[in-house]
């Protein structure tokens, strides 16, 4: 059986562009026709619970492996401390300290250790949380408050992801907002990306850092205007400039500010943001859904 999906991510170069909206409202909008998957990636402060409402189907806490201290065994050699990268592991007198926020989980220092003094052993980094909303399926991960290490989270969920929902043929992924690691493992497996902007100096600034990002990962993208009509056309014409495609623009509205403030899907009450999503949706299917799903066609 051929697992394919078409995995579409929605990015952004700084946080605050509007993000979460799309990614709810879009995913909202096609699952009133088509199963949809919603997978909130922005581990650190995922909020498109506020806006999804679900039954909840499981909840999952989710684990990495960290060296743990065996005293017993050691003799202070400083071969673990030397081969931390991440400065993860540092000796204090006769103590060593592991800092368990800062382990990216390389097994190095366990595993370079003469004396067995560092085995790995599993450490609660967060949790992942699914739920049903009609033909939505809607997964949402939560790191723990202290965890500064978002990429193993978010390879857990693309690992549950991968084995509970590959019969799912449409995923989206709401990424974290940047250009940093998190960023990188959000959207490693995306067959597309959605950069989403505002016209702004500051939107226009970090939409180049997103747009350079995904060059430098070989990503296909287009960009998705947010409050358009607010600033100016500066990145209208980058986009024109760098041959890039504006997918759609989602007009500046405050009835847009006022329904999205109360947690409600924008798209069911202002009918500027369903045409928006209607022309997403057109370019998606026309440039890729289409095309992915004649290259699985193609593989049977
Ligand atoms: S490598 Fe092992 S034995 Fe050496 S200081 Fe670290 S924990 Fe102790
Ligand atoms: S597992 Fe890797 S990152 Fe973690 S403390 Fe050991 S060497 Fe450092």
């Amino acid at each position: 059986m051929i697992n394919k999906n078409i995995k579409i991510a929605i990015a952004s170069g700084k946080g605050g562009t509007g993000k979460t909206l799309l990614s709810t409202n879009l995913a909202a909008f096609i699952s009133e026709k088509d199963t949809t998957l919603l997978v909130d990636l922005d581990v650190e402060e995922p909020n498109d619970s506020l806006f999804i409402k679900g039954n909840l189907v499981r909840e999952t806490e989710q684990y990495k492996m960290i060296p743990k201290w065996d005293e017993s065994k050691c003799t202070l050699c400083g071969e673990c401390t030397k081969n931390c990268k991440f400065h993860a592991v540092v000796q204090m007198g006769k103590f060593i300290a592991v800092f368990n926020e800062l382990c990216h989980s390389c097994y190095a220092c366990s595993e370079l250790c003469p004396t067995g003094a560092l085995p790995m052993q599993p450490h609660k980094m967060g949790e992942t949380t699914e739920y049903q909303y009609n033909n939505l399926k809607f997964i949402e991960s939560r790191l723990m408050i202290g965890e500064e290490q978002a990429v193993p989270l978010i390879h857990k969920t693309h690992q549950l992801v991968n084995e509970h929902y590959s019969n799912i043929t449409l995923q989206l992924f709401d990424c974290p907002p940047g250009t940093s690691c998190p960023v990188l493992a959000a959207t490693e497996n995306a067959d597309y990306v959605i950069l989403i902007t505002e016209p702004t100096p500051f939107g226009l600034h970090d939409l180049k850092l997103a747009v350079e990002t995904m060059r430098q990962l070989h990503k296909p993208f287009g960009v998705v205007i947010n409050r358009s009509g607010l600033g100016n056309d500066d990145v209208e014409k980058y986009c024109l400039s760098e041959k890039i495609d504006i997918v759609t623009k989602i007009p500046f509205d405050k009835e847009i500010a006022n329904h999205y403030s109360r947690g409600e899907l924008v798209y069911k009450k202002v009918p500027s943001v369903e045409l928006a999503l209607n022309e997403l949706i057109n370019y998606l299917k026309n440039n890729i859904i289409n095309r992915s799903l004649q290259g699985i066609e193609a593989l049977k």
